[in-house]
């Protein structure tokens, strides 16, 4: 029997969602292996359970942490889908402010009617099977869990920094170009994208298991910015993680 899966979304852009939308050439491949039972951007079919769940999205309100309790206890597998799901990702950006100061921003005068919390990572509430990281994560990287899921086996994990799939692509690194890249502290698996187009790492897969963030600060500052820039750079998708 293939296995029922759904796609929901919590504080997002969607663009994690919409990325499997976008999946052309092997979308009719993907529903030959699995029965999609509910995905809000796509279709208006509900399901009671779910063989896998894929989350989309930070925990931002009382009722996100209602509904993803409501999820899980109906899913047998749980997977966060990119970097607002996996560590609250660029929303984690509105923790480092009080939050009332958030909340009249944004709402000014309503801003009692709209209950918020700090943007936390879907695992801070519920058990959390899987990860798929990025801002969106890459296509690749999703397919290939999808597949390890289908057939029951581990999905791939990725240990190493983006440097070392940088160097793999033989590109020359950015910092001898002037520019100052997150690179050495990343979760690789993305193949180095940004890098080999010529474009700094922004930390978008988030942090290495065991990153030298000081050492990283060092780096960055030596060449050529101000501490408190490097430091905005390294909190803008590590909001949640990263203590400076
Ligand atoms: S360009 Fe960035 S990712 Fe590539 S080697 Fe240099 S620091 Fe690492
Ligand atoms: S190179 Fe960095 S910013 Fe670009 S996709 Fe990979 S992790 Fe994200």
């Amino acid at each position: 029997m293939k296995p029922k899966v759904a796609f929901f979304d919590f504080t997002s852009c969607e663009g994690c969602q919409l990325n499997k939308l976008n999946l052309e050439n092997d979308l009719l491949d993907i529903l030959k292996h699995i029965d999609l039972v509910e995905f809000r951007e796509a279709m208006d079919d509900k399901a009671d359970f779910y063989d896998i769940a894929f989350i989309e999205g930070s925990i931002s309100s009382p009722s996100c942490v209602e509904r993803i309790h409501d999820i899980r206890r109906r899913s047998k597998i749980l997977v966060a889908l990119g970097a607002c799901a996996v560590n609250g990702g660029v929303n984690a950006m509105k923790n480092l402010h009080p939050i009332d100061e958030v909340r009249e921003t944004v709402y000014k005068e309503d801003k009692y009617l709209f209950a918020t919390l700090p943007a936390m990572a879907v695992s801070a509430i519920v058990k959390v099977d899987y990860e798929v990281h990025g801002c969106p994560m890459t296509q690749q990287d999703f397919l290939k869990l999808l597949i390890a899921l289908v057939l029951g086996k581990e999905p791939p994990k990725y240990g190493s920094p983006v440097c070392v799939e940088c160097k793999l692509n033989e590109n020359e690194c950015l910092y001898n170009r002037g520019m100052v890249c997150l690179g050495p502290i990343t979760r690789g698996g993305c193949d180095a994208i940004c890098p080999s187009f010529g474009q700094f790492c922004t930390g978008c897969r988030g942090l290495l298991d065991d990153p030298n963030l000081d050492g990283m600060l060092e780096v960055m500052t030596s060449h050529g910015i101000s501490l408190d820039e490097a430091k905005k750079r390294m909190l803008l998708y590590n909001a949640n993680e990263v203590q400076l």
